[in-house]
């Protein structure tokens, strides 16, 4: 009995400090390589990215959310060439925005030279917040428009289609969708023009947070909820009950769904069923590339259901999905 009571407090303190020591560590795991072993900031960034990820995968099954979501089927295919495209596109996207937006630098650099924005000066801690807030901002107002806009959802319904979430999730969007969706992260950067460090920072912080976000590992990390979008907020976000997943649009903060009334953290409730609500969505790669462009009347793509909710409000479907 005693150990019993011991293992439940062991698994309820994990579950508070799993997250912000991974967060912390893979955050300084980057910075002292980059520091005292000179690697460049993009090597010392994947390092730490790729520890984080096999650390958090590990935790899938000592502490699980539901033991289900485990079980590999044909999506661990479909997500690693997600991934790998994902953090191919991530590369050479940043370049592409440089060209387009060097007219506007090169304003700025000519009236407030190129140093001068950025408050170089700053804790590195005091500027990745500062850099996380802005970014998020515009992310947040994507997501927002993207469960709202027909076209936008399209491409979007590729990241909701998974029955389970587990960290791979993190990398599964259309790349059309990635294209634009680090137009809000890549702005800042290229406009205020932040040290090669922050911009470390801030890729490790998104890589582990999203890993995690998605994980499928029992979190309880209390006040915390009102800082970062983190799991016990995230698995509400991919629920297949639309007036749930409408809701916690952030990234990595949860600041901008607190300002603008999206927050949304039932107590003592578990999330029912996840996905999307169209039962013949593709799960291969090709079929979910192809997916956003299709449009069969035979084959009703999700944002039609999702538009069928809206105009009828079927409490029929909120009870199936809730099964
Ligand atoms: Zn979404």
């Amino acid at each position: 009995m005693i150990y019993l009571d011991r293992s439940a407090l062991l698994k309820s303190m994990l579950a508070a400090i799993l997250f912000p020591m991974t967060l912390i560590g893979a955050v300084a795991l980057a910075y002292w390589l980059n520091q005292s072993h000179s690697y460049t900031p993009e090597t010392s960034a994947v390092i730490a990215t790729i520890a984080a990820g096999l650390w958090i995968w590990i935790w899938e099954f000592i502490l699980p959310y539901r033991n289900a979501w485990n079980k590999t089927d044909s999506d661990l295919t479909t997500d690693t060439i997600h991934l790998a495209v994902t953090a191919m596109m991530t590369k050479f996207v940043k370049p592409l925005y440089m060209f387009i937006l060097m007219p506007v630098v090169g304003f700025l650099g000519a009236r407030y030279g190129s140093d001068h924005i950025w408050p170089h000066h700053w804790n590195l801690v005091c500027q990745l917040v500062l850099m996380l807030v802005l970014c998020e901002f515009g992310r947040y107002w994507f997501h927002r428009l993207s469960h709202n806009v027909q076209w936008l959802w399209r491409f979007h319904a590729v990241h909701h289609s998974p029955n389970r979430l587990y960290w791979l999730n993190a990398g599964r969007f259309h790349p059309v969708e990635r294209l634009y969706l680090q137009i809000p992260e890549l702005i800042p950067f290229i406009l205020l023009n932040p040290s090669e460090t922050v911009l470390m920072l801030y890729l490790v912080t998104n890589s582990v947070h999203g890993f995690f976000q998605h994980a499928n590992i029992r979190t309880k990390i209390g006040l915390l909820n009102y800082v970062f979008s983190m799991t016990e907020l995230h698995r509400w976000h991919h629920s297949k009950v639309i007036d749930q997943s409408d809701k916690n649009f952030g990234n990595i903060l949860i600041i901008w769904d607190l300002v603008f009334g999206s927050f949304f953290l039932p107590q003592n409730k578990e999330v029912g069923v996840i996905g999307v609500l169209n039962p013949d969505y593709p799960k291969d790669y090709i079929g979910q590339i192809i997916a956003p462009f299709q449009h069969r009347k035979d084959k009703p793509l999700d944002y039609e259901q999702r538009k069928h909710f809206y105009l009828n409000q079927a409490a029929e479907h909120v009870e199936k999905a809730t099964l």
